[in-house]
């Protein structure tokens, strides 16, 4: 569905940030890219995403190599930690965005906006102002806004980092569920291998831009693959 081949990134000239990346996403697969800070994950997500272009080698998407598709025609949704909602627009003004993009409708707009808004437990939330929102409902907000326009692919780069333990535990188990319900490819970034382990369908344990092992958190938990892998999905803090 997706695949990096032999992609490369430097940002200055000189260090390799992701160093001959080759990694095959499947359709419908919950991916977690987990590592320590400055890894490259985020680097990686971004060049998937459109916002940095690979120094060499290419990204396919469905087949098709996308270097040259910029962001918004690639058909992905993206979710961050600091939610980037438009704080002067209300909530559903924030998920009509994407859909006036796409020049949907305004009744197609409206159904979409009230079912992303249903998916997310904030029904009756949509004319509240994303500052009037707590930090865990704005980044429902900002959930609902990657899924109402039916993207091939959702990224998700530390979306939980910015909440406390019991809400990223309960959104832990939306974002699962939302990915069963809904069938759709995600990409998920966190240095937290609690998070990953929880999550994913597959994991690509990253360090100093290499992938050092790709598989289920079952295999990365008993059979690691090197020292790093064995020290980093250990470490239980
Ligand atoms: P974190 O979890 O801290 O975001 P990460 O694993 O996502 O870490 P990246 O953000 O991909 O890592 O960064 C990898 C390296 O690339 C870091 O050393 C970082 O300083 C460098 N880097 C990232 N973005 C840029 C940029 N725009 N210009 C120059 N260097 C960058």
């Amino acid at each position: 569905f997706v695949k990096f081949s032999d992609v490369q990134k430097t940002y200055d000239g000189d260090t390799l940030v992701v160093k001959k990346l080759n990694l095959d996403i499947a359709r419908g697969e919950f991916l977690t890219l987990l590592g320590p800070s400055g890894s490259g994950k985020t680097t990686t997500l971004m060049m998937l995403a459109g916002f940095e272009v690979p120094t060499q080698g290419r990204i396919l998407l469905e087949g098709r190599p996308i270097d040259n598709l910029p962001p918004h025609k690639r058909d992905i949704g993206m979710v961050f930690q600091n939610y980037a909602l438009f704080p002067h627009m209300t909530v559903e003004e924030n998920l009509a965005f994407p859909l006036k993009v796409r020049k949907l409708s305004k009744m197609e707009t409206e159904t979409r906006i009230k079912r992303a808004l249903d998916m997310v437990q904030l029904g009756a939330y949509g004319k509240r102002l994303p500052g009037q929102l707590s930090g865990g409902q704005q980044q429902r907000v900002a959930l609902a806004r990657a899924l109402c326009f039916d993207p091939k692919l959702v990224l998700m780069d530390e979306p939980l980092g910015a909440l406390d333990k019991q809400l990223r535990d309960q959104m832990q188990l939306e974002i699962r569920h939302i990915h069963k319900a809904l069938g759709v490819t995600i990409v998920y970034v966190t240095h937290d291998q609690g998070e990953a382990l929880t999550m994913s369908d597959r994991v690509a344990v990253f360090n100093d831009g290499l992938i050092q092992q790709l598989g289920s958190p079952a295999d990365l938990y008993e059979q690691p693959q090197n020292a790093f892998v064995a020290q980093f999905v250990g470490d239980n803090n």
